[in-house]
């Protein structure tokens, strides 16, 4: 396909996707979206790290081509306003991986977020949060290498799906009677009305993505992280759906509590995944007091919102937490963070988050060498107290560096 402004790289070549699986050439092509205000120093510093560790990891018989694509402001300025060009989307279509640095929402404009739209338009069904403690990094926890669990959060229904209805609006006042008149609800006068979908279709195609994710990565457990007391037949039924794909579809690797509990006296047979569930308000405290006993979790959109955050916040906060939009081949990795604007071109912040994502990406290619020497040499710049502002505040005898300064030390800690 032909693009407008977006120019293809010359010596890379496509990802394909065939039956589920991706092929990956040596030298693939992969999108990225540079992001708003500190986009620019995060991205540039991100890519040289991803690059000298791709180099090392292979011996330079692997390389990836980047190409840029658009979104946010940049995109303003390239296509002459506008901020989400569809050629984007067609870019992703067409070459299925790419990563992106944060983007500021424009007020007033047509849309709720470029990142919801993104998802959205793309059907990234799957917001995946893997959050772990990385040694050296500042924790209020008193054991943080416990914390080790990849979130698996519902990208498309529940409050995401945004139907809602405004107090005083003859689209409210029409949907008040009809749920008072017919429906035998009882609620206060005036109420805005918001309407949570919570289906089997998205439910199922979310827990299908974690329970292959937790045997693709060994992953002990599979926990659906609900509100199923309160709220049956939405976030009940996301628990009871749950349980059902593990039974139909992954009954030679996956066990229910309830069968490790009634035929297995309690203890997780050899070799089976654990299918869990859990009410959604008392996972935040046992995050914090046994996170130990979780490993991968599934959640409809509001608890995993909720959930990314806090857990977040137990290792590190999200400055430096990683994160992926995935649908079925299509994946767009991303930093967790905003734009931070007042840092704009300071050469100042931490890249972790979009660095991180990118050893998503590169585990999600299977470049999975590449992303263990980023991560050995990022524990190596920590243990030298070298750190960029936000980690130096926190950390005794911690020097400051720049982004940039950041990069260089983490590719000169690299060595296979
Ligand atoms: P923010 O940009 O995430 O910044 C909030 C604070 O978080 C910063 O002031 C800074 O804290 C800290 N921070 C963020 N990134 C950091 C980094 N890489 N290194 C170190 N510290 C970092 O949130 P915001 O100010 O609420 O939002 C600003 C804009 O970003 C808005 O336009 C919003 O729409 C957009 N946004 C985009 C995304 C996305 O693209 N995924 C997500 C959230 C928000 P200190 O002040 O303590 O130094």
């Amino acid at each position: 396909m032909g693009f407008e402004k977006i120019v293809v790289p010359q010596e890379g070549t496509k990802i394909t996707s065939s039956n589920g699986k991706l092929n990956v050439p040596d030298n693939p092509i992969v999108g990225f979206i540079e992001g708003d205000g500190i986009g620019y120093d995060i991205m540039t510093a991100s890519k040289r790290i991803w690059d000298a560790a791709v180099n090392v990891a292979y011996n330079g018989n692997r390389k990836i081509s980047w190409m840029e694509i658009y979104s946010g402001e940049k995109a303003a300025s390239v296509y002459d306003g506008n901020y989400m060009p569809e050629e984007t989307f067609d870019a992703m279509r067409e070459f299925l991986i790419g990563i992106k640095g944060p983007l500021t929402t424009p007020v007033g404009g047509g849309f709720r977020s470029l990142n919801v739209t993104l998802r959205q338009v793309l059907d990234l069904y799957s917001c995946v949060r893997p959050v772990r403690w990385y040694r050296g990094v500042p924790s209020p926890l008193k054991a943080p290498e416990e914390v080790d669990v990849v979130i698996f959060r519902e990208n498309t229904e529940d409050v995401y799906a945004g139907i809602e209805y405004e107090s005083g609006t003859p689209e409210n006042e029409k949907l008040a009677r009809f749920l008072r008149e017919e429906m035998g609800a009882t609620f206060f006068e005036g109420a805005g009305i918001g309407i949570k979908p919570i289906s089997a279709f998205g439910t199922k195609r979310l827990v299908r993505a974690a329970i292959q994710y937790a045997i693709d990565h060994k992953r002990k457990s599979v926990t659906l992280v609900h509100k199923g007391n309160i709220q049956k037949f939405t976030e009940g039924a996301f628990m009871k759906w749950g349980y059902e794909v593990a039974a139909q579809e992954f009954a030679e690797q996956t066990i229910s509590w309830d069968d490790v509990a009634s035929k297995h006296n309690g203890k997780v047979p050899e070799g089976k995944i654990l299918i869990q569930d859990t009410i959604a308000d008392i996972i935040f405290q046992k995050m914090i007091l046994r996170p130990s006993e979780f490993d991968v979790l599934a959640t409809p959109n509001l608890n995993g919102d909720y959930l990314s955050d806090a857990v977040a916040a137990e290792v590190g906060g999200v400055g430096i937490a990683p994160g992926a939009n995935i649908g079925d081949a299509i994946a767009m990795f991303e930093a967790t963070h905003g734009t931070a604007p007042k840092y704009t071109n300071l050469d100042k912040v931490n890249p972790g988050s979009l660095l991180f994502s990118g050893v998503m990406l590169l585990e999600h290619l299977g470049w999975v060498e590449a992303a263990d020497l980023i991560t050995k040499a990022y524990e190596k710049t920590l243990d030298q107290k070298l750190v960029t502002y936000d980690f130096a505040r926190q950390m005794i005898g911690a020097t400051e560096v720049s982004t940039s300064q950041f990069a260089t030390t983490v590719i000169d800690n690299m060595s296979r």
